[in-house]
């Protein structure tokens, strides 16, 4: 009988330690990127109530149509929900233990988010997102605080070609007025309408300059513009985020089709993209949502977030080259088996006493394949114990990248010490 071969599920992606370190360069750098701005890190379940997204994304969305991981809990019958964005649950756990009484917050996750999407380059069922909210903040400043922010993660992360496009979106009224001239605009033209758009038309006109589809590209490009709608406030909070930005200097396009796949922003919206990335090439959506803590049963709490697609800023980085995605450890110690092996174990672990990072060698095989191993693993350091060391209560020591001197002999008790001033040698 042929066993079944058990695979991860489609769509889904395994880690794996060959391409780890360029995930943990990005995750370190973001973590010192986070806390230059004053970002404090939240960290909400991956399961929610189903409801909470219905309510915090909108119906009538992509996500809550057709691309939520949902089920019954076992015990309750309750509708739950796997994450698929980070806001609403980020709101949720605001209001729940009222995080913004004393003043608004600025706040950050990163973590997986699952949707059931047709998966292709740069789009999976389970990916990452690296999500900051600022919650209680209505100037514009917090807008540009967020654009800029991003300006300066991809010159961090040299991450070149990014650009950044606007819109703003008003508030409800405004929205409304422009939804009467756009869906009669629609409606005249309603032959060259995609299916989609078709169904869109009634539920949700706006989604549809949102559209990828190039044939109604003419089509979309003559649609009434939001940005003609927009009353005295709105038009002030939009012109004080391009001075902002102009001010520090980021460079931006205002694209009056941009109005993002979710249903709650209002006033600022952007996307940064790239053209590296083929037809997925949205690195970061954001905007602002000052209407959802409200709609979420808060008190009205003005907003703004944004999201970094991990995966497509990863293949950015990999596409560059310029991170070093090998292994590096500092001190690889071998030994020939028997006391030699529990001698070599304790030096291993006396030397990461001494903040070394150190690999031992487990189980028995000869020198020579344990010197192969000591040159994969990025070691800058061989310490070998055979017996002739054991019995002199000394190790040697070897040199693994050339730069440096001889192998030597170092008694075990100053074994720690010579390593450490030897490794701080070759980082100077
Ligand atoms: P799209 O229109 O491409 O579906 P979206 O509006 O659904 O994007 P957001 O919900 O704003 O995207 O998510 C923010 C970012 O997260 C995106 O710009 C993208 O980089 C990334 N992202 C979204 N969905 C996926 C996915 N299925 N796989 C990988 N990354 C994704
Ligand atoms: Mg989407």
């Amino acid at each position: 009988m042929a066993t079944l071969k058990l695979a991860a599920v489609r769509g889904m992606n395994d880690l794996l330690p060959a391409a780890s370190p360029v995930w943990e360069w990005f995750e370190a750098r973001v973590l010192d990127w986070v806390r230059s701005y004053g970002y404090q890190l939240i960290r909400t379940p991956i399961l929610e109530h189903t409801d909470l997204f219905v309510r915090g994304i909108g119906a009538v969305t992509d996500i809550v149509e057709r691309e939520m991981y949902s089920f019954e809990d076992r015990s309750n019958q309750e509708r739950l929900t796997l994450r698929p964005e980070f806001t609403a649950g980020t709101v949720r756990a605001a209001i729940e233990h009222s995080l913004t009484y004393d003043g608004p917050k600025r706040v950050w996750s990163m973590g997986p988010l699952f949707r059931h999407e047709r998966p292709q380059r740069g789009r999976f069922r389970q990916f990452h997102q690296v999500n900051v909210e600022a919650l209680g903040f209505a100037g514009p400043d917090i807008d540009a605080e967020h654009m800029v922010m991003l300006a300066r993660l991809w010159k961090i992360l040299g991450v070149t070609g990014a650009r950044l496009e606007i819109n703003c979106l008003g508030e409800s009224d405004e929205r409304m007025k422009h939804r009467v001239d756009l869906v009669k605009y629609f409606e005249q033209r309603e032959a060259e309408l995609d299916a989609d758009s078709k169904r869109r038309l009634t539920s949700n006109p706006l989604r549809i300059l949102d559209s990828k589809n190039p044939a109604m590209a003419t089509l979309l490009n003559e649609t009434p513009q939001i940005t003609q709608y927009l009353g005295v406030a709105s038009r002030r909070h939009f012109d004080g985020l391009q001075d902002l930005l102009a001010k520090a200097g980021v460079e931006f396009r205002v694209n009056p089709r941009l109005v993002r796949g979710l249903d709650y922003y209002n006033l600022t919206v952007f996307e940064w993209i790239t053209d590296q990335l083929g037809s997925q090439g949205t690195l970061c959506g954001g905007g602002r949502y000052d209407p959802l803590t409200e709609q979420l049963g808060g008190k009205r709490t003005p907003a703004i977030g944004f999201a970094i697609g991990v995966e497509r800023v990863i293949e950015c980085l990999t596409q560059s080259g310029n991170i070093d995605a090998t292994a590096h450890t500092d001190v690889y110690v071998l030994h020939q088996g028997g006391e030699t092996a529990s001698q070599a174990f304790l030096a291993a672990e006396q030397l990461r006493d001494a903040g070394l990072d150190v690999i031992f060698h487990a189980g028995d095989a000869s020198l020579k394949s344990q010197m192969k191993k000591a040159d994969a693993s990025g070691a800058e350091f061989a310490v070998i114990i055979g017996e002739a060391e054991l019995a002199a209560q000394s190790a040697a020591v070897k040199p693994l990248r050339a730069r440096a001197a001889e192998q030597r002999i170092v008694p075990l008790a100053n074994l720690a010490d010579t390593l450490v001033s030897a490794l701080s040698e070759i980082e100077e």
